[in-house]
């Protein structure tokens, strides 16, 4: 596929992976400015010396989190190969170490996402997938929005003949702060094409990951 005739199509994949980026994002040492102010509000003293350089690696530590902002999850996948041997038989990736924040309070959400695809003739590099999770796990995230749109991209930009992604994380939201919540994992799953329609398809992804649990609703 060249990249021309689908950069054209998936009106879908391309709006859910635009950066939201707005106009005039601010200097690093506005940032840095909004730090202190925030270690002030939390009641310390921004220039003892234990904190002196935390503004600066908070940025730092914020260019990590957000990286995904400056990625495209779409063209991530744009290189797939066709050469397959025919294989069309599921492919799966379990137990992908997921890092995110939370949208609302912006503390980690930090669990396992399990992603899988039935190819219709293409294939992509697995390490693809990876990055394409990760491109959106480094935002602010609610882990609905987060599942759908992996899933979403996946099934625009590859069209396969279904794409399954599940979820599970823990909010440090819940557990550290609010209700306090330890051990409670919240789990997402969206479901496209074969893995929504065919039950069997269904239950052998699930089964893969481990998710018996889940397939109650199969
Ligand atoms: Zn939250």
């Amino acid at each position: 596929m060249n990249i021309e005739t689908f950069r054209a199509a998936p009106v879908r994949a391309e709006s859910a992976s635009a950066s939201p980026l707005p106009e005039g994002r601010p200097s690093r040492a506005e940032a840095e400015a909004a730090v202190r102010t925030l270690i002030r509000w939390a009641g310390d003293d921004p220039d003892r010396e234990g904190l002196r350089d935390t503004p600066a690696r908070v940025v730092r530590a914020y260019e990590e989190f957000f990286a995904g902002y400056a990625e495209d999850p779409v063209a991530l996948l744009t290189r797939s190969f066709e050469e397959t041997e025919g294989y069309d038989e599921m492919v799966v990736l379990r137990d992908i170490r997921l890092e995110s924040h939370c949208e609302h309070h912006m503390v980690p959400i930090i669990g396992r996402a399990h992603v899988a695809y039935l190819p219709a003739g293409r294939v992509v590099g697995i390490s693809k997938l990876a990055r394409v999770i990760e491109a959106y796990a480094k935002r602010l995230q609610i882990q609905e929005k987060l599942t759908a749109q992996i899933a979403n991209t996946i099934q625009d930009v590859l069209q396969p003949k279904g794409v399954a992604v599940v979820i599970e994380a823990a909010h440090q939201c819940m557990t550290t702060r609010g209700v306090h919540k330890h051990g409670v994992t919240m789990v997402t799953s969206r479901m496209l094409g074969a893995f929504r329609d065919d039950p069997s398809t269904r239950r052998e992804f699930l089964s893969i990951i481990g998710g018996q649990r889940w397939q109650v609703e199969g």
